[in-house]
């Protein structure tokens, strides 16, 4: 896939992330965010399986049982919608934005910039969803933040989990794939805010994101 796009667009001297003083940005010469990486973890089909399985798990788990699928923004936006549309039982739907990462790759301050509406919260069921569990703040920080608001309950479910990089002790109780310790993109995740369309989970060239240091 990104080898076929490489040669349709063939810049050998100015790869197209390799120009950019701060990370990809629209003067990346309109060329396609494939040309930027080096290789595809997970491709279409593999993560149609993924999200099949996990959507039965979920399924089963809440058969009979009311409950909302709470989509962390913006990453898990791909993720959310792909796995809700492979639930066939009732469920509601709510956003949370928390952002943890800036323009780099080391994780942050997380920064949590709104949250659904207290009545979305209180004596719900609730079922976080995001992109990737990787140190396990971010969820860890969300799951407190949506008991102390009067969640009934609160589950945890992740596209991507890379065990390897915990700092705090935390487990979803639902998870799609595990991941080594690499930076990933695609399928929803990003860096400096592209990649989120790419439709696989890939890994970035070297270049992309070490020009910026
Ligand atoms: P945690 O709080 O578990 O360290 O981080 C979770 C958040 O960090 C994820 O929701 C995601 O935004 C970001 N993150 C962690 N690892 C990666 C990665 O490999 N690629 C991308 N694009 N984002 C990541
Ligand atoms: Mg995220």
């Amino acid at each position: 896939m990104a080898s076929g796009a490489r040669s349709k667009y063939p810049v050998p001297l100015a790869p197209a992330c390799g120009d950019r003083p701060a990370g990809p940005t629209s003067e990346n010469l309109g060329l396609p965010v494939h040309q930027d990486v080096e290789t595809i973890l997970f491709d279409e089909a593999q993560i149609r399986l993924g999200i099949d399985r996990v959507a039965s798990e979920v399924t089963a788990a809440y058969r009979g049982r009311p409950f909302t699928v709470v989509s962390v923004l913006k990453g898990s936006c791909v993720f959310a919608s792909d796995l809700i549309r492979r639930i066939p039982i009732p469920l509601e739907l709510a956003f949370v934005s928390a952002s943890s990462y800036g323009d780099g790759t080391q994780s942050g301050q997380l920064h949590l910039n709104f949250f659904p509406a207290e009545s979305e919260i209180a004596g719900r069921n609730l079922l976080l969803v995001d992109d990737i569990l990787d140190t396990g703040r971010t969820l860890s920080r969300l799951v407190g933040e949506m008991k102390r608001r009067g969640a009934a309950e609160v589950r945890t479910c992740v596209f991507l989990d890379k065990p390897s990089r915990r700092a705090v002790p935390f487990q979803a109780e639902f998870r799609a794939f595990e991941v080594a310790d690499l930076f990933v993109v695609g399928y929803g995740l990003d860096f400096a805010g592209h990649y989120r369309n790419l439709p696989y989970v890939g890994a970035l060239k070297r270049e992309c994101y070490e020009k910026r240091a």
